[in-house]
């Protein structure tokens, strides 16, 4: 008898490592503005945190609307990881309102931002020189995107090295809300961080020799890859904006002295202006996703869609 139960016992140990431990069952709630930070927080958290993502996939972070019931779903969060895209300029002093007891952690904190390429005419455009600020649209559904806010750019979350800054915050965040699980999340840091340093050492090699390799995309959404890696960016939107036609004709002329085959369009965004250009110069139209949720993989792709760019 003793034996057979042993026996079961020893048949339900491997049964019992998937039982979720008490830690698994009380996972920590946190939210986060856009896909690219779900994968951040998972990579730091694991399986200790529940990850929910205000801004959908194929909805725009420039002009979000946050739904009812995200508003009651932050009531049960812990940690709130803003990234400074443009909603949260709107909304997390609604978000802070809504559940007091959140902690709100500015993931850009410490980030050396750089300003919006296409931008410079945004202020000839203003009314007002406050016209262009966040509060003039708050509470009223934005139907243009707008990037004009202090018209830097906030698409950190391209740079692996700028990555690595903002995974220090999700680490101590993470940490002070649960220090028992502090050793966890100390290791997971680590090993994420040297799979930013590999992906960056990776990233380096890739561009190599193409220092100043220059390429067009619709929205500017690459400017800090570009900063990291050695390229020039060159955005067809102006001020969130189709381009008029003459200044269409411009991007062309130039591409076409460039030698630049490739115009990278976004899949939350349209693609006909890209597609006017590349038919011009005879090129094409990639996609280049700033919002997959694959995040590491959808660099690799991007650097290597580069190939393409100038033949
Ligand atoms: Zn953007």
């Amino acid at each position: 008898m003793r034996k057979s139960h042993a026996f079961i016992l020893m048949a339900l140990l491997p049964l019992l490592a998937l039982v979720p431990t008490a830690a698994f069952a009380d996972q920590l709630g946190v939210f986060v503005s856009i896909l690219p930070q779900q994968y951040f927080v998972q990579q730091i958290g694991g399986d200790r945190v529940r990850v929910e993502v205000m801004v959908p996939p194929g909805a725009d972070p420039h002009t979000y609307e946050p739904k009812p019931s995200q508003m009651v779903a932050l009531a049960k969060t812990k940690i709130y990881f803003a990234v400074g895209v443009n909603f949260e300029q709107t909304w997390l002093q609604k978000f802070a309102a809504t559940n007091p007891a959140m902690q709100i952690v500015h993931t850009d904190a410490g980030i050396a931002k750089i300003p919006m390429v296409g931008h410079s005419h945004a202020a000839a455009n203003e009314a007002t020189p406050a016209a262009g600020h966040s509060q003039a649209h708050s509470g009223a559904p934005s139907s243009k995107h707008d990037h004009d806010h202090g018209a830097l750019d906030p698409h950190i979350w391209l740079s692996p090295p700028l990555v690595k800054i903002q995974a220090k915050h999700i680490r101590d965040a993470l940490v002070q809300a649960d220090p028992a699980n502090a050793a966890i999340y100390q290791a997971n840091f680590e090993r994420f961080s040297s799979e930013l340093d590999a992906l960056d050492a990776e990233l380096k090699t890739t561009f190599a020799g193409k220092e100043g390799l220059e390429f067009i995309v619709f929205h500017p959404a690459w400017g800090y890859f570009a900063q990291t890696y050695g390229l020039k960016q060159t955005p067809i939107e102006l001020e969130g904006k189709e381009p008029k036609p003459a200044q269409l004709q411009e991007i062309i002329t130039h591409a076409r002295e460039h030698h630049i085959r490739v115009i990278f369009a976004q899949p939350q965004r349209s693609s006909r202006s890209a597609e006017t250009i590349a038919r011009a110069i005879g090129g094409k139209v990639v996609f280049a996703d700033p919002l997959a949720l694959d995040w590491a993989a959808n660099l690799r792709r991007q650097a290597a869609s580069f190939d393409e760019v100038r033949k």
